[in-house]
């Protein structure tokens, strides 16, 4: 492609995603694909010659575009939404042009102090303290594996030498996400060593089961190393009392990391600050800007308080990556697996010029306040019932029926292509989920869900 070519094509997808970006709801929120039928359409081995970029851009729109699941519908409540909203794309987009690769601080100065300063100011705004070092990750799942890891290095530093250690313990509770497992399981904990604590009435980590099950450990000879609160469950979006886990990880020196992977954006509104009580003590602490802070897949943040324990457990430098020592100049290689870094960072800075921290939490509030809203009403009709208490923009559901018949109301609301929701089991039950969380969400929209729930139910 020359320039030219590449200009035009450029103008031509910019423009196509301007229309895209202006009306996501011509398309069906959820793909209506079946399983395979992208890879059927698609010849089975590459051309040997080039093909025209119009050939190529036309097999996008007609095969690619249906098996898309359009994550920036504002019809989007499934999981947790997210939105790639424009300075994010164009963040993107540059990072892709510029393809610098912060490996080291020398080798794109760019991306790593861009990093710096764009952490610094979320941080800021989420109101964590100036000791906070903060390194971007693709996902949550991959920056919890590196708390872990770090959790490790503080309590059992002689891994690092031996590969060795007393059988270490997790503790997180049963409504953590699954990756606070997977992590576990990468780094070498055993899976059963992964205690996963009951929550109370409301899908809170119960603290006093905690401190039982880490005696209970202590006395079988294992080896405590880390608590995992959660502030915004995946299911119910509940948050575990990190102050009493704080306590916890003092009194027996262990490491505190909470995944704040969805509500950690919440806390950018002063008013939600409150949600990150307790954290300032834990050592270390995921958001997830992919997730509720209009940031395209993918940018997820671990901060830790203890940069040089998370650096003891990662770093390892080949003479050839060997640089001059300036203790301005950050190597994030030796923080973390990765070597290779993307110019994640730009497409955050941008986000959080071009709206602002005032934008950003006046969307936060509207949308909390459009579940709030839902949740009161269904309290209020008497064929539903609220699974658990509205925390957040999360509102969990349930027809008052048997499980299948939530199941086909979910089935019924999906197939409309308007609104996409997902599930949860809580309590053994089946449970309908709608969680708010893309920019192009109006009142409107999730008044239209409650509608469509509604509607399902009496077919
Ligand atoms: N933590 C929580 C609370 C989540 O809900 C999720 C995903 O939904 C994750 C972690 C994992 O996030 P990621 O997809 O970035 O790995």
């Amino acid at each position: 492609m020359s320039p030219e070519e590449f200009r035009k094509a450029g103008h031509q997808v910019v423009d196509w995603l301007a229309d895209y970006l202006a009306d996501p709801t011509q398309y069906p929120v959820l793909s209506r694909n079946q399983p395979g039928q992208l890879i059927d359409a698609l010849p089975p081995s590459g051309p040997e010659a080039g093909e025209a970029w119009d050939q190529i851009f036309q097999d996008f729109e007609r095969h690619v575009v249906p098996a898309v699941t359009h994550w920036n519908h504002p019809g989007f409540m499934a999981y947790f939404a997210n939105t790639a909203s424009p300075p994010g794309i164009l963040g993107e987009m540059l990072a892709a042009g510029l393809n610098t690769n912060g490996i080291l601080w020398k080798s794109s100065p760019a991306v790593t102090e861009l990093e710096q300063v764009a952490l610094s100011w979320l941080r800021q705004w989420m109101g964590l303290t100036d000791e906070w070092f903060g390194v971007i990750h693709d996902t949550a799942s991959t920056g919890v594996m590196h708390a872990l890891a770090a959790a490790r290095q503080a309590v059992a530093p002689e891994i690092r030498s031996t590969g060795q250690s007393a059988p270490l313990t997790v503790y997180c509770s049963e409504q953590a996400h699954s990756s606070v497992e997977k992590g576990a399981l990468a780094i070498g904990v055993g899976q059963p060593n992964v205690r996963k604590i009951a929550v109370d009435s409301a899908f809170r980590m119960r603290a006093d089961l905690l401190e039982q099950a880490i005696e209970e450990d202590l006395g079988a000879g294992k080896k405590p190393f880390c608590i995992v609160p959660t502030v915004g469950t995946t299911a119910t979006a509940s948050i575990d009392p990190v102050r009493e886990c704080a306590k916890l990880a003092q009194r027996y020196c262990l490491w505190l990391h909470v995944d704040a992977a969805y509500a950690g954006s919440a806390a950018v509104a002063p008013d939600y600050h409150w949600l990150l009580d307790g954290a300032e003590q834990a050592d270390s602490l995921i958001t997830n800007p992919h997730k509720w802070l209009v940031t395209p897949v993918d940018l997820s943040v671990l901060y830790t308080r203890r940069p040089e324990v998370l650096r003891a457990a990662f770093s390892l430098i080949p003479e050839y990556l060997r640089t001059a020592e300036n203790p301005r100049a950050l190597n994030y290689m030796e923080y973390g697996i990765p070597l290779g870094r993307r110019f994640r960072a730009l497409k955050l800075w941008f986000i959080l010029r071009t709206y602002g921290r005032q934008k950003l939490t006046e969307m936060i509030r509207e949308q909390i306040s459009w579940a709030a809203e839902l949740s009161k009403q269904v309290e209020a009709d008497p064929n539903f019932e609220l699974a658990a208490p509205q925390m957040l923009s999360v509102v969990c559901l349930r027809y008052k029926g048997t499980d299948e018949e939530n199941r086909a109301i979910l089935d019924r609301v999906n197939a409309t292509g308007e609104i996409f929701l997902s599930h949860a089991s809580l309590h053994g039950r089946y449970v309908i989920r709608v969680a708010i969380g893309n920019l192009g969400t109006t009142r409107a929209t999730v008044q239209r869900a409650w509608e469509l729930i509604q509607q399902s139910a009496l077919l």
